[in-house]
């Protein structure tokens, strides 16, 4: 008798204590009859929602749920309890307050020896602010890649300018040295009787400026060559789509509508992205300048990527004027352009920072009409050191 007392005691005693921890952990526990139907709250549970276990009955919790967040949740919801697998899910709950907080909610089924299930017992925690700095970390990841590009961008146009402001003194001066030469050949010829030993000196000095003025555009390519670049693994998709949505504006402006046709699983390729971003820069602005010249709903760009044998391949298709083949291999060559307001310096540098990093860039016509730009990189372990 005594034994018994005290074994009734005991389990009395054990079963407070498991009592107390369920209502005092710090989760929203819960447990639900095969069919999904609840069975138990915990206190926390009931405070949390500041509803009465009746409320949650019969779907009743569904009503707790963020509207957008109610498609998925019933989906994986009804997916565990029809297959017994364990739930996972994460949702938006209504706290007593009226807030909407994220929540994380995990369920597992309880078996009996034939494997049936008896019981599901879960758990949601409540994740909203550590969700909340997840959120702002990624808006503020995002900004900073979108700074960084606008600096890239400022930067080349800076660059650009400063690099027009001393290429056209540079040139200036040979060329202004060359003309004297010339006009005093000139003068020498029409003498009498005509001084042809000063005229082929004058000669040979025209034609050391113009090597000289040849030296300069060499030069400026050396010194885009020599900049060391970065070997990052670059995710070519991403900064492809950084890019465009940098000349969103651009291409809106210009009635040009961007498709684009990228690859799935792609190997991350070796180099500097901003580099890279600065070239898929230049090709996209070229292709919607060139096609100012045509009907705007023809207007088309199309920026696509492969996983080739050599590498990725990344393609900008326009559908332009395209080029005559006698210009498809000088719109490579430094101050060439048809532009008014052109340097002739974009295609140069582009191709001068692909083949720093191994790759290749040219240019082919487009069917019906317009041009090709592309380039491949090699994949990142693939690259040489
Ligand atoms: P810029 O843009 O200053 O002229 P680039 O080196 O970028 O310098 O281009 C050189 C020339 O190549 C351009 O002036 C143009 O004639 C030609 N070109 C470049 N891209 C295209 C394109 N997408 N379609 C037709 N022509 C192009």
């Amino acid at each position: 008798m005594e034994d018994r007392k005290r074994a009734e005691d005991a389990l009395r005693e054990s079963e407070y204590r498991l009592r107390q921890i369920i209502e005092t952990v710090p989760g929203l526990l819960w447990s639900l009859a095969p069919d999904g139907e609840p069975t138990y709250f915990n206190q926390r549970f009931l405070d949390y929602f500041g509803k009465p276990f009746e409320d949650f009955k019969h779907g009743g919790w569904l009503a707790l749920i963020h509207p957008d967040d109610v498609p998925e949740t019933e989906r994986t919801f009804s997916h565990a309890i029809q297959t017994g697998s364990s739930y996972q899910g994460v949702l938006r709950f209504r706290r007593a307050d009226g807030e909407y907080r994220w929540h994380e909610g995990r369920g597992e089924p309880l078996r009996d020896r034939q494997g049936n299930i008896v019981q599901w017992y879960g758990l949601s925690v409540d994740i909203d602010e550590a969700k909340k700095a997840e959120d702002r970390l990624r808006r503020s990841e995002s900004y900073l890649a979108e700074a960084q590009l606008e600096l890239a961008h400022a930067n080349r146009v800076a660059t650009m300018g400063q690099l027009t402001a001393s290429i056209t003194h540079e040139v200036n001066q040979p060329i202004t040295a060359a003309v004297t030469y010339a006009l005093a050949a000139r003068r020498f010829l029409s003498a009498k009787p005509p001084n042809f030993r000063e005229v082929d000196e004058a000669l040979s000095l025209i034609v050391k400026e113009g090597n000289r003025a040849g030296e300069v555009v060499g030069r400026v390519r050396a010194l885009i060559k020599k900049a060391p670049a970065r070997k990052d693994a670059v995710e070519i998709n991403d900064a492809i789509l950084e890019v465009i949505a940098l000349t969103r504006r651009e291409a809106a402006n210009n009635s040009v509508s961007v498709r684009t046709q990228l690859a799935e699983g792609l190997p991350r390729v070796q180099g500097d992205r901003v580099q890279l971003q600065q070239v898929l820069l230049n090709l996209i602005i070229n292709a919607i300048e060139a096609m100012r010249e045509i009907d705007e709903e023809e207007r088309e760009l199309l920026i696509g990527t492969r996983n080739e044998p050599e590498g990725v391949s990344v393609e900008v298709r326009d559908s332009g004027p395209g080029f005559a083949s006698a210009a498809l291999e000088r719109a490579f060559e430094a101050f060439y352009t048809t532009k008014s307001d052109g340097l002739g310096l974009g295609l140069s540098i582009c191709r001068s920072i692909i083949e720093a990093h191994n790759g290749r860039l040219w240019a082919s016509p487009n069917v019906p009409r317009g041009a090709i730009f592309r380039f491949t990189m090699l994949p990142h372990s693939a690259a040489a050191p």
